[in-house]
């Protein structure tokens, strides 16, 4: 046996936590593109979203100011259980031989268990401000929908929610989870909106997608004064709001006295990921630091490395503004793999813009690769991860493997971005050996991308 004590944790005093959300837009060199009305094709205003959203979260989507301050109701509930811990995963490296560090921000101690609620509590609160009296969303895991109906309880607002049929089946416990929180649950498709009824016609749309269910909860929002829609990824105001994980892990790397080489996130509309990563692009566009960042997609669903860069719409049914995005064509249906929350079809238009720019790279795993670093991880560090943040840590893994062979110093920094206490299922098909990597064809590819509507450039 050996008895060294080492350090693993690296915490922030509840004072300490970040009083700003950042925003990366005011430093890159050339803004992203705008988000366009889809009958005029002419930038979308804010009174185009208006029906969707309250005035302060528009703002924030377009604002160019640097920095924008946590209002004190929200930096009251974030304190629940931020600052989240930032850990070292010595066991993990010593499994894996590697010379590397490896650090993790886990977000799975949020009482939704993922990274949502740092999002859903300032997008419940600014609609409660604005008088607004229920909330519509999707969900594609359950997380999302489990993170909004809990900041609607705080802040006393009804919480409908479309979840993905797959999803619906094979997740119970998460819709359980979301009407403990009272909000309400449907399967997408369902037949209570015209968009679900549509999508039923055709048997292949019957698992469902986020891109359906987003036609779903939007319709319903905006055929009602009362009621508005909330987005869990994808859009600025998200990222905006997630931009608290990578503040805090900036002090929490400090603390280490550490410095990233290689920041991994798993993306699915991007959040986490911009969250974790856009404070430490900050640091890198001043020159103080020079990190790889990277971003792990599904196999399944690549909007990143086999998307293309172009204006879609965001849900499948084409009621959205059209955004500039990584885009698979609102049409893609993925397969139904485990990772819920990572089956959307676009990328968020601003981690798209960075890609474009050339500030990160992309890695596409397949879902075996992902489960292998999940129980490596799970054995090692003592935590179940949800699905989707074990594509982080396959490329993780392999960026330490790389470190084994190269000699090269390196130090990893992911986002643990939930746990999979909900998602045993899939635990079950990997350790049972029922789990495949199904390719998707070049024929499904072209399919999807077919339904990306013609913008005339300029
Ligand atoms: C929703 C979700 C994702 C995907 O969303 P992003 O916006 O890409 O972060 C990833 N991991 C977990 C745990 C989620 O709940």
């Amino acid at each position: 046996m050996d008895d060294t004590v080492r350090r693993h944790k690296y915490t922030l005093d509840e004072d300490e936590m970040p009083t700003t959300w950042y925003n990366l837009v005011a430093d890159l060199p050339t803004p992203p593109p705008p988000a366009l009305h889809p009958g005029t094709l002419q930038p979308a205003g804010p009174e185009d979203f208006a029906p969707l959203f309250p005035m302060d979260l528009i703002m924030q989507e377009v604002t160019q100011d640097r920095y924008v301050e946590i209002p004190g109701g929200v930096l009251d509930v974030y304190r629940q259980w931020r600052p989240s811990p930032l850990f070292r995963a010595h066991r993990l490296e010593e499994a894996l031989g590697t010379p590397a560090r490896i650090y993790y921000k886990y977000e799975g101690v949020s009482p939704a268990g993922s990274h949502k609620p740092n999002t859903a509590v300032p997008q419940a609160y600014y609609n409660k401000k604005a008088g607004v009296k229920k909330l519509t969303t999707e969900t594609g895991a359950g997380q999302w929908g489990t993170a909004l109906s809990f900041a609607a309880a705080l802040y006393g607002l009804e919480c409908e929610v479309w979840q993905v049929g797959s999803s619906y089946d094979s997740k119970p416990y998460r819709r359980l989870m979301i009407e403990a929180f009272g909000g309400t649950v449907h399967r997408s498709p369902s037949n209570l909106t015209a968009a679900g009824r549509k999508f039923l016609e055709d048997p292949a749309n019957f698992s469902g997608s986020l891109g359906i269910a987003i036609s779903e909860a939007v319709e319903v929002a905006a055929s009602d004064p009362d009621t508005r829609y909330a987005l869990g990824s994808v859009l600025n105001h998200v990222l905006l709001h997630q931009t608290i994980i990578g503040e805090e892990a900036l002090l929490q790397m400090a603390k280490a006295g550490d410095t990233p080489t290689h920041i991994v996130g798993c993306t699915g509309g991007g959040s986490n990921f911009g969250g974790l990563s856009f404070p430490f692009l900050r640091e890198k566009l001043a020159g103080r630091i020079s990190p790889r960042i990277i971003a792990a997609e599904p196999a399944s669903c690549p909007s990143l490395t086999h998307g293309v860069y172009a204006y879609d719409f965001g849900d499948s049914a084409g009621m959205t503004p059209l955004m500039k995005m990584h885009t698979l064509g609102h049409d893609f249906i993925p397969d139904p793999i485990h990772a819920g929350g990572l089956r959307y079809h676009g990328m968020s238009p601003l981690i798209s813009h960075v890609y474009e720019l050339g500030m990160m790279e992309a890695q596409a795993i397949p879902q075996t690769e992902c489960f292998s670093a999940a129980v490596q991880f799970a054995r090692t560090e003592g935590i179940v991860p949800a699905p989707e943040p074990t594509h982080a840590l396959a490329v993780a893994i392999r960026e330490a493997l790389k470190a084994k062979e190269t000699g090269e110093e390196t130090v990893i920094l992911t986002a643990l971005c939930g746990h999979g206490h909900f998602d045993l299922a899939a635990y079950d098909d990997y350790l049972n050996g029922r789990m495949v990597d199904e390719e998707v064809s070049e024929a499904r590819f072209a399919a999807g991308l077919s339904t990306i509507p013609p913008v005339p450039v300029g």
